[in-house]
């Protein structure tokens, strides 16, 4: 019986192959950041977990996106695979690697923040991300930013409103 649960942040890195408009990192540090593998290895990192067994550990990872970086593939598959990391670990991306996630470590015990940002990705292939993570049970919701920029070509290049952007998600079960 494990008594303490423990909610573990994790931030791999700043650096994000994206730059949106609206993003609240600096643009110098999205390009080049620290990563926590650089001081750490990802072998430590793995260890180190196996000595909290005797707890619940659930995970928060941010960024940056987390998934630019080989290291947590592995780091993750390996978590996951640890009968002390509960359910429901979240963490946030932009989803460009989905299909690398649905590879490498793919996990119901892992529930994405999928970010939707129009500049880097059509809806169709958001949609065919979102679907593919969905059906491995990895899905925590979509978030959708409501700026200028999305909401000017959400209505330009699809004809649509945010209503009907929840609609579509919707109709697979998506939030
Ligand atoms: S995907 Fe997220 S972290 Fe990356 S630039 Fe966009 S808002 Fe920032």
């Amino acid at each position: 019986m494990r008594n303490e649960k423990y909610l573990f942040r994790f931030v791999p890195t700043m650096m994000c192959n994206f730059n949106c408009d609206y993003c609240f990192v600096n643009k110098d540090v999205k390009k080049s950041s620290p990563t926590m593998f650089d001081v750490h290895k990802v072998d430590e990192w793995i260890s180190a977990m196996e000595k909290f067994s005797d707890a619940e550990i659930e995970i928060y990872m941010w960024g940056g996106e987390p998934f630019l970086l080989n290291d947590i593939y592995i780091l993750l598959r390996e978590w996951m695979s640890m009968e002390h990391i509960i359910g429901g670990c979240r963490i946030d991306t932009n989803i460009y690697f989905a299909d690398k996630i649905a590879e490498l470590c793919p996990s119901s015990k892992l529930k994405l923040n999928c970010s939707y940002h129009m500049k880097y990705h059509s809806l169709e292939e958001e949609l065919r991300k979102v679907k593919k993570l969905k059906e491995l049970d990895m899905v925590g919701m979509v978030n959708f930013v409501a700026s200028e920029y999305n909401i000017k070509h959400l209505q330009q290049d699809y004809r649509m409103t945010v209503f009907d952007l929840i609609k579509v998600f919707n109709e697979i079960d998506v939030f």
